[in-house]
């Protein structure tokens, strides 16, 4: 293969190409009657199952493609502990009681995703080394400077290093520092995705694939949902389609603007790389506004990830931009071809902040991730299902809003793919740090 043979266009990327446990794969054949039905199966959607049927609920899970089809089966995999907001902007934002709640359930994030893989026997690749947010810039360094004082304020333990102990964490060496959060980790995704629905079905949930949700009616006292020639009737109801909402669901589609973020995986390594290439395991991303990110998967192969849409009109510019992406960072693997390419759509909202919208009564709508979905979406996941079957408001920790809807959606979508093609066009070449 040359740099330009990719396996551009396919939908499907490495996470379903390496082992990973099949997923259930029926579609809905009859009606139901449940406690709790979900819409969508990704991160979000399986931990709520998950929780539910702990709880002694009878759920279903629809889906209308298949289980981890969305952003759960296309993330980078990394297991992070908060949003990408620094803590302070958090209470800022949220105010004081909202923001502390948000920041210590997600600063527990990491936790409870581990917690589960171990618990259910997911086997996901899972690598508890902790995550490096690398400075790109003396400017990236101050950020993290800033992070590191607010984080450690906030209980988090982040180790901030410096650029000689991030060349011997990472085996380059384009970084100014980095903050080492050594709570964080990686998965391959999709098979986390995957196991958090066996282990859901396990505990008596339901799942169903390619079963797309048309319509959900709330009337006399029960969700009606259909799907296809069936209808779920239910005393609950979850969407949890974020970025990847369809039909009934894209109802909600100016909530968010949709942000492409690609990916591109080499062949596994030579042994003698993988001794100075991210020897100890963590997952990276940067301080650059066009952030990118790299980590290693179990078999050795290096991702390379950055915004914009792989499979898109920019497509060409951006893995151009991941060959010397590679090349600048390892020059050792400037021939090394990347045997895997795929894109993947991130909700972000206005303020980068998730939202829980409550849809009528019983219903509750959780979106806007804005890249943090892993954690945050086993948390809230789980929150939602305890709060739509308990009824306890307490148990969530976002503010439930009746309304919400942004604008200029579309427009906001085209400059963030616009913007990460034009970085990426004239990002030549990273200079080292030393
Ligand atoms: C490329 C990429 C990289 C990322 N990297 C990271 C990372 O490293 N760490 C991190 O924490 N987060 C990351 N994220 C964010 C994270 O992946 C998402 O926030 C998370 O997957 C959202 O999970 P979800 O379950 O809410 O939605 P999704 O996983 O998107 O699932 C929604 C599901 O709903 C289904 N659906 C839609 N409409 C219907 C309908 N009408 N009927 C039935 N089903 C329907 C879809 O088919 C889909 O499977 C990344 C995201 C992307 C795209």
């Amino acid at each position: 293969m040359t740099d330009n043979e990719t396996t551009a266009g396919t939908e499907t990327g490495l996470w379903p190409a390496t082992p990973a446990k099949s997923a259930p794969a029926i579609a809905l054949n009859e009606d139901l009657n449940v406690d709790l039905a979900i819409v969508g199966g990704g991160f979000t959607g399986c931990a709520a199952a998950l929780e539910a049927a702990r709880l002694g609920a009878s759920v279903a899970v629809l889906e209308a493609r298949s289980i981890g089809y969305g952003g759960s089966g296309r993330n980078v995999g990394l297991v992070n502990a908060g949003l990408w907001l620094s803590p302070e902007t958090i209470i800022a934002q949220m105010g004081e009681n909202y923001g502390r709640r948000l920041i210590d359930a997600l600063a527990e994030g990491p936790d409870r995703v581990f917690e589960i893989i171990a618990r259910e026997g997911i086997d996901c690749e899972a690598t508890r080394a902790g995550t490096l947010h690398l400075a790109h810039s003396p400017g990236g360094l101050a950020d993290l400077e800033k992070r590191h004082r607010q984080g450690n304020a906030f209980g988090a333990a982040l180790h901030l290093l410096d650029a000689e102990q991030t060349r011997q964490r990472t085996g380059s060496d384009a970084f100014h520092g980095s903050l080492w959060n050594p709570k964080a980790g990686t998965i391959q995704p999709l098979a986390y995705c995957r196991g958090l629905a066996r282990a859901a079905l396990r505990h008596g949930a339901t799942i169903y694939s390619d079963t797309p949700v048309r319509s959900a009616e709330w009337s006399g006292g029960v969700w009606s949902v259909q799907a296809g020639d069936y209808t779920v009737r239910a005393g609950a109801l979850l969407q949890a389609t974020n970025a990847y909402d369809t039909a009934w669901a894209a109802q909600g589609a100016h909530r968010y603007v949709p942000v492409n973020y690609c990916q591109f995986a080499t062949r596994p390594l030579p042994s003698e790389a993988l001794e100075t290439i991210l020897p100890g395991g963590e997952g990276c991303w940067d301080t650059a506004m066009v952030m990118s990110s790299i980590r290693l998967d179990r078999a050795g192969r290096l991702i390379v990830g950055g915004m914009g849409d792989g499979q898109g009109p920019g497509g060409r510019i951006h893995g151009g931009w991941a060959r010397r992406k590679l090349r600048a960072l390892y020059p050792a693997l400037a021939d090394m071809p990347f045997e895997h390419e795929w894109s993947g759509r991130i909700a972000m909202t206005a303020d980068h902040l998730p939202k829980a919208l409550a849809l009528g009564p019983s219903g509750l709508s959780i979106f806007g991730y804005s890249g943090r979905g892993i954690a945050p979406g086993t948390v809230l996941g789980a929150a939602a299902a305890g709060y739509l079957l308990n009824g306890n408001e307490a148990e969530l920790p976002l503010p439930l809003i009746e309304d919400y809807s942004e604008r200029m959606t579309g427009a906001k979508a085209v400059y963030y793919e616009f913007g990460a093609s034009a970085m990426h066009a004239i990002a030549a070449r990273l200079r080292p740090a030393r």
